[in-house]
């Protein structure tokens, strides 16, 4: 079974007007479909790593075959990226997180707005492409902030992000141009928080 591009979870419109509709329909229509549609040429002479699923290629990456490691690194990369990425979008209305997730954001970083501060730099200071992640610390249910270049993901250490924000220059220039920052700051907006409270749930529970 070849991979596929997941469906949105909602509309293209649904996250206007802090990412507008052209945006999404790029960003998941073309370059989401791209990252899957690479994957799975890079996987077409070797069907017994096909079978697995993407967080299982990127995890075991060193014993994928070298002749097609770096398309895996980089399409299984932006496949399982993206994936997460809409599925923890969503108009939020100033909701913000709260319960467990709340509790490991203020031990962790002493404040909502801090957290915010140091994800937002995370993500300005990345230089050129790349994507900055929130992963639970090994031990004691901490939280972590975590950039990766290209589409280089926790995945490949073995960890698995609870959030992500993608701060490619496709994930924004349409409507913020050059202005990283702005959208970084307006990207809170569409955190869908409950998506990421499920995601922390099921990491904390193993
Ligand atoms: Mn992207």
């Amino acid at each position: 079974m070849a991979f596929e591009l997941p469906k949105l979870p909602y509309a293209t419109n649904a996250l206007e007007p802090h990412i507008d509709t052209e945006t999404m329909e790029l960003h998941h229509g073309k370059h989401h479909a791209t990252y899957v549609t690479n994957l799975n040429k890079a996987l077409e002479s070797h069907p017994d790593w096909a079978k697995h699923s993407v967080e299982d290629l990127l995890t075991h990456l060193n014993e994928i075959p070298e002749t097609i490691r770096p398309a895996v690194r980089n399409n299984g990369g932006g496949h399982a990226n993206h994936s997460m990425f809409w599925e923890i979008l969503k108009v939020n209305n100033g909701q913000g997180p709260s319960g467990t997730l709340l509790a490991a954001i203020n031990e962790s970083f002493g404040s909502l707005d801090e957290f915010k501060t140091k994800f937002n730099d995370a993500g300005l200071k990345q230089f050129g492409s790349g994507w900055v992640f929130v992963v639970p610390v090994a031990q004691g249910g901490k939280l972590e902030i975590l950039s990766r270049p290209n589409q280089d993901t926790p995945l490949m250490e073995g960890r698995t992000p609870i959030m992500g924000n993608d701060v490619w220059e496709h994930a924004y220039y349409v409507k913020y141009r050059n202005r990283r920052a702005d959208y970084l700051a307006a990207w809170w907006n569409v955190v869908n928080w409950d998506a990421v409270q499920a995601r922390f749930d099921k990491r904390s529970s193993k």
